[in-house]
């Protein structure tokens, strides 16, 4: 499932893909859970627990610890800032001890990236789900959307 997380109102802007103006977008789309909550058991569920940002969850004798960030996009056609999906990803137990230990930290940033797996599917593109990342870096390759995609993604996402 895919959810609204916040809603923009860039200034109108004539798209010099199709020459509408595209106001009013959603800039940042992401599922509530990851996926595996999203499709725990009652009993699963009440041997984790999930916050805003943070995911515990043990299936079978696994026990993942998935934590919350964006994947940011750069609109390189409009003032409308980066677009970004807000994704969990899975941490080794090790690095979100780190991680919870430093989370107040106001120098936390300065923590090297930690391997992650993405534990969503985002539903416009083949499947996500076990892509490899690294948390607190960007996503790499990644080189920007048009604004016009953005709206593209708000027909889409907004539609279900
Ligand atoms: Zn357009």
């Amino acid at each position: 499932m895919i959810c609204l997380m916040r809603r923009t109102a860039p200034p109108a802007q004539r798209c010099v893909t199709c020459g509408e103006e595209h106001q009013g977008l959603t800039t940042v789309f992401g599922p509530p859970a990851p996926d595996p909550w999203a499709s725990a058991t009652d009993e699963e569920r009440n041997r984790g627990g999930i916050n805003r940002d943070t995911c515990v969850i043990t299936i079978d004798d696994t026990t993942s610890y998935v934590v919350r960030g964006e994947l940011p996009i750069p609109v390189r056609d409009a003032a409308t800032g980066a677009f970004a999906w807000s994704v969990w990803v899975s941490l080794s137990e090790q690095n979100m001890r780190t991680l919870a230990d430093r989370w107040y930290d106001p120098g936390r940033e300065s923590l090297p990236p930690m391997f992650g797996w993405l534990c969503n599917e985002l539903s416009p593109y083949p499947s996500t789900t076990h892509l490899a990342t690294n948390v607190h870096t960007r996503a790499p390759g990644v080189e920007g959307i048009t604004i016009h995609r953005v709206a593209e993604l708000n027909r889409l996402l907004r539609a279900t």
